[in-house]
C-alpha cells in the first residue's frame, strides 16, 4: 500500500481551480436574494400582515395565529418560486453547531394526488425528536420533547432547496436548550436598562439594541492532506507535527497577496454568504501561513450571531467544492497563531445613535461617558463570568499562547480616554461643578476622532476601538451568543445599578448632572484595576495582574466555576436570564463536552502512535539494522556504521518513551472515567490525561525529524501550512 502522505501530496499537485460564477458583477444586484427579508415580505404579504410582522420584529410583539398563517403561505410561495421543496426549523443547540431537520412542503391528498402546504402552525412551532441534543439533565430521554419556536427577528432564508426558519429551542417545561433564548432575554433586559439610563439625557429614546460585528479567523488546508491526518480530521487540530523550518517568522503572510486557489474559494463563499444577506465586507490573509480572516459589516446582535453561525456552515460547504477544508479550531497548529473571533460590540438607539461614540457636545460626552464607564465597571464586576463564557477545550490552547490574549481579563482604552478617566478620577469635579454652577465645565473634552483607532493594542482581550468595544478572546469556532449573552447581561445589570445610584443622589437633592458625574467618578475609581494599557502577552503582566488580584484561570473546568458563584446566581436571578436549573445544566454540558473532547484527543493520540508512528519508526530502524548487518558482512570496521547505530538507538529511546507514556495515559484515562463528579473528572482529564500530550508529542516530533522522509506517513507541517 503506497504511503498515504505521498498520495495526498500528489493529489494536491493536480488541483485545478474551479471556475467561480457570480450572479452579477454588482453585489447589490444579488445581496439578500435568498432571504425572506422585509422587502420580500412587503411584496408577498398584505399591508396589514406586513405591518403586523414588522411590529413584531421591531418590538417583540407576539404574532397572532391568522397572521402566522399568512406569513407561512407567503414564505412558501416565495421559497417555491426559488425552487425550495422542503422547510426546516433552524436552531442552535448547545452542541455549538446549528441543527436542522427537513420536512417536505408536499402532502398527499385523499384523491391520490399531492399538494404543497406550509401552515402557520408549522412555521410557528415544531417538535423535533431531539432527544440526543445536550440538555444537562433538563430533559430526560423518556420526556424528550423539545420545541423549536419561530424567531421572527431573524429572517428566513433558503439553502439549497430548503427554506430555513431561525428558531429558538426550549424544553417541554420551557427551559432554554439553545444559545438564542438567553441571548434574546438579555437583549430585552439590556434594552430596558439602557433606555432608562438614556432618559437622563434624551427622553425621546425608545429602544436600545446591541450591535455586533464579528471578525472570523480560519485556516485552510487541502482536503487530501486533511484526510491524511486522522488527528486533524477527528479532533480539528494536529496532535503531532514538528514545526516547519519556515513558518510565520518572516511575517510575510499577513495582508499578503491572496493565493489564487484561496481567492477563488473566498469569492465563491462570499457570493453564497451575500445572497444569504450576510454583509461580508472584508477579507485578508492573517498572520500564520494559510490563515485568513473575513468580516461582515456589523448588524443587530441576534442577526449578527445567526449570520456568523450560518457563515461557518457556508465556509465548510463551499470549501469542499474547492478541495479545501476550513479549520475553525482555535489552535490547529501548535507554534503558530491560533484563530479567534473578534466580537465588536456597541449599543445603538432606535434613532441610530451609537452610545459608545463620543459626542460633539459636552452633554453628549456625558452620555458617552456614562455608557463607557458602565461597560468598564460591568466587566470589572464580572470578569470571571466573561472569562467563563469564552472557555472551551480549544480556546485553552489559544489564550495565553502565541499571539493571543491571555486568560486574564483586562480592558484597554487607549491613551486619550485613559487620560480622560484619570482626569475625572483625580479632579474634584463635582465640587467645581457645584461652585461654578455651570453644569458642563467639569467634564473633560473627549476628542471626536480617537487617535487610538490606529495605535491600538492587539494584546488586550477587551479593547475600546473608537466607537465600540472589541472582545478578542472569543474562540474561532465558538458561538458568539455565549460571550455576548454575558456581556449584555452584565451591562444590563450594571446600568440598572447605575440608575439606582444616580437616583439616590438626585433624591438627596443633587442636580442630575452632578449626580451622574459623581457616580461615574466613583465607578472609575472602583474599576481602575481592570484597566491595562501595556503588553498583555508579557510575563510582567501576569505578575502585575496577580498583584492586582485579577484572575488568571488557564483552563476551562475551573473557569466555568464562575457560572455557579453566588454573585452570578444573583445576577441570573435578578435579570431572569437563567433559572438555577438552566445554569447548572449549562455548566454540566460544558464540563461534559470538555472532558469528552480531551478523551477523543487522547484516544486518537494513542491510536496514531501505536498504529502509524511507531510502525514507521520501526520500519526505518529495520532498514538501518539491515544496513548495519550488510556493512558488517562485507567486513567493514565498526566506526563505519557508528551513525547508523546511533540513530537506531535514538529511535529506540523515542519509541520506548512514547509507548510507555501512551500506556500510562490510558491508565490515567481509565481512572478519570471512574470519577463520578463531572467537575472532578474534567479536572482529572486536564491535569493528568492532558499532561501526557506534550511529552508524547515531543518524542513523536523527534521521530519525525529522524525517520527517512519517504517512510513518514503523516503530512508534515511544511506541507500542511503552505497552499500551493
Ligand atoms: P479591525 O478591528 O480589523 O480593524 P474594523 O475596525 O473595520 O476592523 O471593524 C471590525 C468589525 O467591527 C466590523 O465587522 C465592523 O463592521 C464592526 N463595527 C464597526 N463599528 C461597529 C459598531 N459600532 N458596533 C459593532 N461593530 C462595529
Ligand atoms: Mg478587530
Amino acid at each position: 500500500m503506497p504511503n498515504i502522505r505521498f498520495q495526498a501530496l500528489r493529489a494536491v499537485l493536480d488541483r485545478q481551480i474551479p471556475e467561480v460564477k457570480t450572479p452579477s458583477h454588482k453585489i447589490s444586484d444579488y445581496f439578500g436574494a435568498n432571504v425572506f427579508d422585509k422587502q420580500k415580505m412587503k411584496e408577498y404579504l398584505s399591508t396589514e400582515a406586513y405591518n403586523g410582522i414588522v411590529n413584531s420584529i421591531d418590538n417583540g410583539v407576539p404574532i397572532p395565529r391568522e397572521m402566522a398563517e399568512q406569513v407561512a403561505s407567503a414564505m412558501r410561495s416565495w421559497a417555491m418560486g426559488k425552487g425550495a421543496t422542503h422547510y426546516t426549523h433552524w436552531f442552535q443547540p448547545l452542541t455549538g453547531t446549528t441543527a436542522e431537520k427537513h420536512d417536505a412542503f408536499f402532502e398527499p391528498t385523499a384523491d391520490g394526488g399531492a399538494i404543497e402546504r406550509f401552515s402557520g402552525d408549522a412555521l410557528a412551532q415544531q417538535e423535533p425528536d431531539a432527544s440526543s441534543f445536550p440538555s444537562g439533565g433538563i430533559r430526560n430521554t423518556f420526556e424528550a420533547r423539545g420545541y423549536t419556536a419561530w424567531d421572527p427577528s431573524s429572517p428566513a432564508f433558503i439553502i439549497g432547496r430548503t427554506l430555513c426558519i431561525p428558531t429558538v429551542f426550549v424544553s417541554y417545561t420551557g427551559e432554554a436548550l439553545d444559545y438564542k433564548v438567553p441571548l434574546l432575554k438579555t437583549l430585552s433586559a439590556l434594552d430596558k436598562a439602557a433606555v432608562d439610563v438614556c432618559h437622563y439625557f434624551d427622553k425621546s429614546i425608545e429602544k436600545v439594541n446591541a450591535s455586533l460585528g464579528i471578525e472570523q479567523e480560519y485556516f485552510l488546508v487541502d482536503i487530501a492532506l486533511f484526510n491524511a491526518r486522522p488527528d486533524l480530521s477527528l479532533t480539528g487540530r494536529t496532535l503531532f507535527g514538528h514545526m516547519s523550518a519556515k513558518n510565520q517568522q518572516l511575517e510575510d503572510h499577513y495582508f499578503g497577496s491572496i493565493p489564487s486557489r484561496v481567492y477563488a474559494f473566498m469569492q465563491d463563499m462570499e457570493t453564497e454568504a451575500l445572497q444569504l444577506g450576510i454583509p461580508l465586507k472584508t477579507r485578508h490573509n492573517e498572520v500564520a501561513p494559510s490563515q485568513f480572516e473575513c468580516a461582515p459589516i456589523y448588524e443587530e446582535i441576534n442577526l449578527a450571531i445567526d449570520h456568523n453561525q450560518l457563515l461557518m456552515d457556508i465556509m465548510d460547504r463551499v470549501a469542499r467544492r474547492h478541495n479545501f477544508k476550513v479549520l475553525l479550531h482555535e489552535k490547529p497548529y501548535a507554534g503558530v497563531n491560533g484563530s479567534g473571533k473578534h466580537n465588536n460590540w456597541s449599543l445603538i438607539t432606535n434613532a441610530g445613535k451609537n452610545l459608545l461614540s463620543p459626542g460633539k457636545t459636552p452633554k453628549n460626552n456625558l452620555m458617552f461617558l456614562t455608557f463607557f464607564v458602565n461597560t468598564i465597571k460591568a466587566v470589572h464586576e464580572h470578569a470571571d463570568l466573561l472569562r467563563a463564557s469564552i472557555a472551551s477545550v480549544n480556546n485553552d490552547h489559544r489564550l495565553g499562547a502565541n499571539e493571543a490574549p491571555p486568560a486574564i481579563i483586562s480592558i484597554f482604552l487607549g491613551s486619550q480616554l485613559n487620560e480622560v478617566l484619570d482626569e475625572i478620577d483625580t479632579s474634584r469635579l463635582s465640587k467645581k461643578i457645584k461652585e461654578e454652577n455651570s453644569l458642563w465645565q467639569g467634564i473633560p473634552k473627549i476628542p471626536q476622532i480617537l487617535k487610538d483607532n490606529t495605535d491600538r493594542n492587539r494584546t488586550s482581550p477587551f479593547a475600546f476601538t473608537g466607537n465600540k468595544f472589541e472582545l478578542r478572546a472569543v474562540g474561532s469556532s465558538a458561538n458568539s451568543a455565549s460571550p455576548m449573552t454575558v456581556l449584555n447581561l452584565i451591562m444590563a445589570d450594571q446600568l440598572k445599578k447605575f440608575k439606582v445610584d444616580v437616583d439616590k443622589l438626585i433624591k438627596k437633592g443633587e442636580k442630575k448632572d452632578v449626580a451622574l458625574m459623581t457616580v461615574i467618578k466613583r465607578y472609575i475609581k472602583e474599576s481602575r484595576n481592570i484597566r491595562f494599557e501595556g503588553n498583555g502577552y508579557s510575563d510582567d503582566w501576569e505578575k502585575e495582574a496577580a498583584a492586582r488580584g485579577l484572575a488568571n484561570i488557564k483552563t476551562t473546568p475551573k473557569a466555568l466555576d464562575a457560572f455557579l458563584t453566588e454573585k452570578s446566581e444573583e445576577l441570573f436571578a435578578d435579570t431572569g436570564v437563567f433559572t438555577k436549573r438552566e445554569v447548572h445544566a449549562r455548566h454540566e454540558i460544558l464540563l461534559d463536552s470538555y472532558y469528552k473532547k480531551l478523551q477523543i484527543e487522547a484516544r486518537v493520540m494513542g491510536e496514531l502512535v501505536m498504529n502509524i508512528i511507531i510502525p514507521a519508526a520501526i520500519a526505518y530502524q529495520s532498514k538501518l539494522v539491515e544496513n548495519v548487518k550488510g556493512l558488517k558482512d562485507i567486513g567493514l570496521a565498526a566506526d563505519t556504521y557508528e551513525a547508523q547505530l546511533d540513530i537506531i538507538n535514538q529511535l529506540a529511546t523515542h519509541i520506548n518513551f512514547i509507548k510507555t507514556n501512551v500506556e500510562q495515559m490510558i491508565n490515567e484515562r481509565k481512572k478519570a472515567n471512574k470519577i463520578d463528579d463531572l467537575r472532578d473528572r474534567a479536572i482529572a482529564y486536564d491535569e493528568t490525561v492532558k499532561s501526557f500530550f506534550q511529552p508524547i508529542r515531543y518524542h513523536v516530533d523527534k521521530l519525525e525529524q529522524l525517520v527517512d522522509d519517504s517512510l513518514w506517513p503523516l503530512p508534515k507541517f511544511r506541507e500542511l501550512l503552505f497552499i500551493k
